[in-house]
């Protein structure tokens, strides 16, 4: 595995590979890497000849008060898990953001809705981070998972606007058997509260069951989400979106999706799945 720290060394490979006319696959992580991680690398093996992993815990896509100096840095293990990866990308701040960051690229519809409403230029963050590694590896495929549906849909809609050359391939969530879905943040939970923490996916199922047996109320939908997470979790929002507009439906059709973010113990978490 070859590890890159500099964006000049990596442009240059690329470019070797590029004239090789080798496939570059690319999956961008913050690294605490868990298996959700993992399939992301296993789907991009599939279809490129040069698997990339990125590992940046990027800055600005953080609030004031969030997490990013206590998010998990794991490097060493990380590299463990990656056997297929051909290169990692494991730059500091310093190489991505020299000067003070004054341009972002923001979205005006599907960003202000769901995680969007809660965590202030979240997007923006994201948005700026992802466009610079493509610009920096110029992959051919880059692969994202559900887990994070919202920012999934923001970095196709990126692509498509911005006419940009590479393809954007979606993996489903991974989740442990208790059907928590993995993230980086579980690691934040006692015992106790990962147990509790998978009354989540209990919660969405629940809701898909009720509405593949007839029930299309909104309110009603909600509201056993809402019974099952009971007391133990502080709720930010449940909301059934139509996955293309990202508006409320009028009536809830096959397709549309349930999202929640709950925390549990101060963790915030999320988690999503299709009607
Ligand atoms: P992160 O390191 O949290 O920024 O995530 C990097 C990528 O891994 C993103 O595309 C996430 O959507 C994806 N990812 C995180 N957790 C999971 C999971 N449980 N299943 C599938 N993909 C995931």
């Amino acid at each position: 595995m070859e590890i890159f720290k500099t964006i000049a060394f990596l442009k240059k490979r690329v470019s070797e590979l590029k004239t090789q006319g080798k496939l570059i696959g690319f999956v961008p992580t913050m690294g605490n890497l868990h298996a959700g991680h993992v399939s992301l690398v296993d789907a991009a093996r599939l279809n490129s000849d040069y698997v990339i992993t990125s590992i940046f815990v990027n800055p600005t896509q953080f609030g004031k008060n969030e997490d990013f100096s206590k998010y998990p840095r794991t490097f060493e293990e990380d590299i463990k898990k990656l056997k297929n990866t051909d290169a990692v990308f494991f730059p500091s701040i310093e190489e991505l953001y020299p000067k003070e960051v004054l341009l972002f690229i923001s979205e005006s519809k599907i960003s202000k809705v769901l995680c969007g409403k809660f965590r202030q230029n979240h997007f923006e963050g994201v948005l700026t981070i992802v466009n610079k590694l493509f610009n920096i590896i110029n992959p051919d495929f880059a692969y994202f998972g559900e887990k994070d549906y919202q920012q999934l849909k923001l970095i196709e809609k990126m692509v498509f606007d911005l006419n940009m050359n590479l393809k954007i391939i979606s993996c489903p969530i991974v989740r442990e058997a208790s059907g928590l879905a993995m993230s980086s943040r579980n690691n934040y939970l006692s015992l106790e509260g990962r147990k509790k923490a998978a009354n989540i996916y209990k919660a969405l199922n629940e809701a898909k069951t009720a509405f593949n047996d007839g029930v299309k109320d909104m309110f009603k939908l909600k509201e056993l989400v809402l019974k099952t997470l009971n007391s133990d979790f502080k709720i930010q929002y449940i909301e059934i979106l139509d996955t293309e507009t990202f508006n409320t439906p009028l009536v809830i059709k096959p397709g549309s999706r349930i999202f929640v973010c709950a925390y549990l113990e101060g963790v915030r978490l999320i988690d999503n799945l299709v009607l």
